[in-house]
């Protein structure tokens, strides 16, 4: 934070002090993409909702701290994005792997084992892989699961278009 906007920060609730009904119960998985923000898609207040992002969007790669927090906030509903033009759909896990193997090649197993997420079908149906995920792990609570919904963002009309499952 600047001098300036460090003057006009107002302290945060703990997380004691935050009245159960108004912590956070909206979950948004979404791309790391710095193109695309969530807090900006959602016109998103401060502490209204809990997101993660990660390269591509993939539900997949975040389960432990979905469930980290859900043990603490319970929450009552999940939404993910992800979106055209995603830097997932250009780079491939093959190229990225090739490219480590030659920098550490004694890590080979290692790195044979590493994935990256790239998306190589549609956005929908790559969308409805993380949904599917999540429904069939034991370890997400039933609610949750009922309650995720999936989105594909156009970067050039601002659209987010809703992934049928
Ligand atoms: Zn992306």
């Amino acid at each position: 934070m600047t001098r300036a906007t460090l003057a006009e920060f107002q302290p945060l609730p703990s997380l004691l002090e935050i009245e159960p009904e108004k912590l956070a119960r909206i979950l948004i998985i979404t791309c790391a993409d710095p193109r695309t923000i969530p807090e900006n898609m959602f016109n998103l207040q401060t502490g209204e909702a809990v997101v993660f992002r990660v390269p591509g969007g993939n539900a997949q790669f975040l389960l432990e701290h979905v469930l980290s927090l859900d043990s603490l906030l319970h929450f009552k509903e999940c939404i993910i994005v992800q979106h055209t033009d995603c830097g997932a759909t250009h780079f491939r896990d093959a190229k990225v792997k090739e490219g480590l193997r030659e920098r550490a090649p004694d890590l080979k197993q290692q790195i044979d084992g590493l994935s990256f997420g790239e998306i190589t079908g549609s956005l929908d149906e790559n969308v409805r892989k993380s949904i599917d995920f999540l429904r069939a792990s034991a370890l997400v609570p039933e609610e949750l699961k009922a309650n995720t919904r999936g989105f594909v963002f156009d970067i050039k009309t601002g659209h987010l278009n809703e992934v049928k499952v």
